[in-house]
Parts: C-alpha cells; sequence; structure tokens
C-alpha cells in the first residue's frame, strides 16, 4: 500500500547557516498569524528554482487555496523532522479521480525553513512531492539541521503559500537536556463538540504533542440526534474516499491546525481510525478478516495521508503498516509510541453479539486468561522490552491508548469483572510487560494513555497489594462524552492504586520534566460545545526521578 517514500533534500550547495540556539518557539503564535495574512495575500508568482519541476497545480487549485488543510512536523530526530502538507483545494471532493479536488500526477511544490517564524533567515529550500497516490500529500523527511531548536516552515505554490508552522529537532541522545515540555491528547469527536483543548494546547507552545488515538470518529450520529456538528458526509467510512474525507474534514477544523502548526506530534492510532472496538484482523460488527482488511488497508493509507509521519519509517506491507517507534530527546525522556490495535488477540470470548468491549469473568471466558493471548503482538512486545533494556534517558514514557489500570470490583479472582478492550482484556499480556519493566530496572516509566474519556491517575501494580511499578496518567478526550461518573466513582473505594479520575471533564494533558521531577496538569475546558470555551487546571500531579507512584494528588 505505501511505497517507498520521496526523501527529498536541498537543493546541492544550500549551506545550512550556524544554529543561532536557543529553543524557545514562542512566536509561534504570531507565526500562525502570519500564515492567515499569507493565505489571505497570496504570494505573487515567483520564478521557479534553478532545475525544479514545478508543476503549476489545478487550475481549481489557482481559484482555490491549495492548503485549506494547514500544515503539520512530525517524528523530529536530532537532524531534522518532517514535514506535512496535503494539497486539496476542494478538501471534501467524493470524485475518486480527484481526491480534494486534484487530478493528475504528482505535484512539485517549495519548500523554505527558516530559523525565524518571520521566514527571513531561511536556512534551506527546496522542492517537495505531493504524490498524488497519497492524494497529494507531502511527508518531507528534512536532514542535516542543527539539533534541540525550533524552525519554521511553509510550502508554495506558484501562486499561494501554506501557513507557516513551527518544528523542532530533538536533542542528541547524548546531549544533556535540562527541561522538556509536551501535551498529549486523544479522543476528539467532531460531531461531540469544538476542539477547544487543541487550541489551549497549541497556545502553551509544548514542545511536542502526542496524539493518543481516535484523533478521528468513523461513527456517525443519527439525525434526529442532537450534537454539536456533524460529520458532513453523514456516512461511516469504509472506502479510501469516505476515510480521506473524514481526516480533511477534520483537519479544516482552525484549532486542530493550529496545534499541527505550533509543535511536532508523534501520532499513534486506536480504533476509531478505523471501527470502533476492531482488534487485529477482526471487525466488530464480525465482517470476515479478509473483507474487512480492505477496509483496515484503505483506513491505514488515510492515516498516512493526513500524519507527519516518517516514509522512511513507516513501514506498509498490504493491508498492515508499522507505525510504533521509539522517539529520543537528550539525555531527558524516551517515547515508546505503541500501536495497541493492529496485532492484538482477539477480544476474549468474541462472539456474537460481543465483537468489540464487553465485561466478562475468567469463570466465564476461560480465554481472559490465557497467556498466547497478547495486546501488542509478540514482535512488538519484544522491540518493547528490548527497548527498556537499551534506555539510557531519565524518564521513559510510553504513549498508548487502552487504560492500562487494573479496574476491579468487590469480588476477585475468576470472579472479577473485566473490560475486554482494555488492558483488562488482556491481563496476562499486562503481567508480562509490568515484569519487563520491573526486571529491566528501566528509569522512571511513565504510561500515558487515551481512550477512555475520563482523566485518571493510576498507580500501576502487579496486585493490589504489590508495590507500584510505573504510574499511569490518562487526559481524558478532546471532545468525546466520557463513561458516567457515577458508576464508575463507586468502584473507586475498591482500586486504591487509582488516585485521582474524573470523566465529567474534556480537555488535554501538559506535562513539564526535568532531571528531578515530572509534573502533569489535567488541563479542562469549560464546555467543548462552546467554541470559544476557556481552560483551567483540575489537577496537577508530581513524579519525583526514583521514586515510583505520585507524590502529590
Ligand atoms: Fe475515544
Ligand atoms: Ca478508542
Amino acid at each position: 500500500m505505501i511505497d517507498q517514500g520521496f526523501p527529498l533534500h536541498a537543493a546541492p550547495g544550500e549551506a545550512m547557516r550556524p544554529s543561532l540556539g536557543g529553543r524557545s518557539c514562542l512566536s509561534r503564535r504570531r507565526a500562525l498569524g502570519l500564515g492567515l495574512a499569507a493565505l489571505a495575500q497570496p504570494l505573487l508568482a515567483r520564478p521557479s528554482l534553478a532545475g525544479g519541476q514545478l508543476a503549476a497545480p489545478q487550475s481549481s487549485a489557482r481559484a482555490n487555496d491549495p492548503f485549506p488543510l494547514g500544515v503539520a512536523s512530525g517524528d523530529p530526530l536530532p537532524d531534522g523532522f518532517v514535514l506535512w502538507t496535503r494539497l486539496a483545494p476542494e478538501p471534501l471532493s467524493r470524485d475518486p479521480q480527484a481526491p480534494g479536488g486534484l487530478r493528475g500526477g504528482d505535484i512539485v511544490l517549495r519548500f523554505e525553513i527558516a530559523e525565524d517564524p518571520l521566514m527571513q533567515k531561511v536556512v534551506r529550500h527546496g522542492l517537495a512531492r505531493a504524490e498524488a497516490a497519497f492524494a497529494h500529500s507531502v511527508h518531507l523527511e528534512v536532514e542535516g539541521l542543527a539539533a534541540g531548536r525550533p524552525y519554521w516552515y511553509r510550502f508554495m505554490t506558484n501562486d499561494a503559500a501554506s501557513p507557516i508552522g513551527c518544528a523542532r529537532t530533538a536533542p542528541g541522545s547524548e546531549q544533556r537536556l535540562d527541561n522538556f515540555r509536551f501535551g498529549f491528547v486523544s479522543c476528539a469527536n467532531y460531531e461531540q463538540g469544538y476542539f477547544s483543548a487543541y487550541r489551549h494546547l497549541a497556545a502553551e507552545a509544548p514542545d511536542l504533542v502526542l496524539f493518543l488515538g481516535d484523533y478521528i470518529y468513523e461513527t456517525v450520529q443519527p439525525k434526529e440526534k442532537a450534537v454539536v456538528r456533524r460529520h458532513s458526509d453523514g456516512e461511516i467510512p469504509m472506502t479510501l474516499i469516505g476515510y480521506r474525507n473524514r481526516y480533511a474534514q477534520y483537519r479544516l477544523d482552525p484549532d486542530l491546525q493550529a496545534l499541527h502548526a505550533a509543535a511536532p506530534a508523534l501520532t499513534i492510532w486506536d480504533d476509531h481510525e478505523v471501527q470502533n472496538d476492531y482488534a487485529g484482523e477482526w471487525a466488530s460488527n464480525f465482517e470476515p478478516p479478509a473483507k474487512f482488511l480492505l477496509q483496515r488497508a484503505a483506513a491505514y493509507q488515510a492515516f498516512y495521508e493526513h500524519m507527519p509521519l516518517r516514509p522512511s519509517r513507516c513501514f506498509a506491507q498490504g493491508s498492515a503498516m508499522r507505525i510504533y517507534g521509539r522517539y529520543n530527546f537528550g539525555d531527558l525522556v524516551s517515547f515508546s509510541m505503541l500501536d495497541g490495535r493492529q496485532y492484538r488477540s482477539r477480544e476474549a470470548c468474541y462472539a456474537p453479539p460481543y465483537g468489540g468491549g464487553h465485561v466478562v469473568t475468567a469463570k466465564q471466558c476461560p480465554e481472559l486468561v490465557d497467556p498466547s493471548r497478547s495486546l501488542l503482538g509478540e514482535a512488538q512486545e519484544a522491540w518493547l522490552y528490548d527497548g527498556f533494556a537499551q534506555s539510557k534517558a531519565r524518564w521513559n514514557i510510553i504513549g498508548q491508548t487502552v487504560l492500562m489500570a487494573s479496574l476491579h470490583e468487590d469480588d476477585a479472582g475468576a470472579e472479577a469483572h473485566a473490560w475486554t478492550e482494555a488492558w483488562d482484556g488482556y491481563p496476562a499480556a499486562r503481567t508480562r510487560l509490568l515484569d519487563h519493566i520491573q526486571a529491566s530496572g528501566v528509569a522512571n516509566p511513565i504510561v500515558l494513555s487515551g481512550d477512555n474519556h475520563a482523566f485518571w491517575t493510576n498507580d500501576l501494580k502487579q496486585t493490589p497489594e504489590g508495590a507500584t511499578i510505573a504510574t499511569e496518567f490518562v487526559g481524558t478526550s478532546v471532545t468525546s462524552y466520557g463513561p458516567p461518573y457515577e458508576s464508575v466513582a463507586k468502584k473507586l473505594p475498591a482500586n486504591p492504586e487509582v488516585r485521582f479520575f474524573e470523566s465529567r471533564k474534556r480537555g488535554y494533558a501538559s506535562v513539564e520534566m526535568n532531571a528531578e521531577r515530572m509534573v502533569t496538569r489535567f488541563q479542562a475546558i469549560s464546555d467543548a460545545a462552546d467554541p470559544n470555551a476557556g481552560v483551567s487546571t483540575l489537577a496537577s500531579f508530581v513524579v519525583e526521578a526514583g521514586r515510583k507512584g505520585v507524590v502529590a494528588a
């Protein structure tokens, strides 16, 4: 499905200027404003770069903005990153021959990378390819930049410029990094609210944003049901064009565009990027795997087309696509970003009417505790455990989707109820993971999760009486409705490892860390139905390096 990428480098002879140093991206909001101004006032046609095959976009592209989906950066390395855009003058075109309103082959456009938000100190410019096979998306792998600093970038066609975005290179893994700030987000159902959480996180100008799944929702609410805004095609996507247009609709959102323009992203998917509650090749609606895998391949391709993924790292084969990976920032922090969907064993006791999440006990469903079942798959588990053994980072973050803490009722043992969708549905796999964290002695392990639509702070343990092995934070949802508060809250007395729970708020989480401590702020927006919602800090938690568990709750 995904071919070789087209790594395009700067034209020969373009010397890179020395770094000005400094890490601040604080002019980012100003940069965004400039980007919008640039859109309103298209650049005058400029001569093409010498030797460049600068194809003019279609006539429709001249009439319309070719960059309505904005820009993004991702996958930071010490000498570069990936820059993304997608040419789509008619972003919701349903013509299968003209995704985004564009026909024909690849389009070559220009890019500029500068050391300043005004794009005055350009250190790199060149040509980038918008690939027709991938809906004219660009995944530009930039190399040879200075480590650990911000850069600003934009794309240009003959008569239009994209918004300006801010990307950052990572500090080298041997480089001392004093502090790092990042945000994590999950579960942004367009129909259930406005993306104010994204806007407020963008305003914090973090060094990095983790998107922990459910970036889109494939679902549609029935017409008679009230929603905040609608998935405009009103259809559950099954095909490439359906998934593409769902991503395009999300990317038209100004708050999501602002967040991508403000900071580099690491993105993993959960279920709704394909289908609610699917597991590997197993559809929750019991489609036969051969048929479901075609749908999954379309969904994975649309994900690739809309995310700042590195073509040379994101390996696709048939209906499979590898997205898990590890990203290091100086000596301070390592992120292992996991794929909890593609390789997972079928949910325990998968049989009509239960194709997805449901509640079982081990007594009813002995398959639940079968040690051969995995949430990550054998290869990814081995890769993760090897990463623990090798890591030299001060903090080791596992970015993944579903709730890892064990949530039990008052009963115990074979009678204990387990929700089959989350790690509770894969207890042997969770035991293996926690065993490896403990046995490897990996420094300061932290698990960040999505999917659950609630804020959680949890001590991860093998048994309720056992020692804390890691801390889990869940950053609620950007908009998606939370689980009923009262029904979860009444279980909490039996779950002392849950240090905090709140499902009535939408928002995001912000983290600031240095060698000594990690502070996680749960940020709640005032109202997901209000496009101008405010934000406030609901709770903050401190984890001290070398000490398990949160010290302040
Ligand atoms: Fe969700
Ligand atoms: Ca989910």
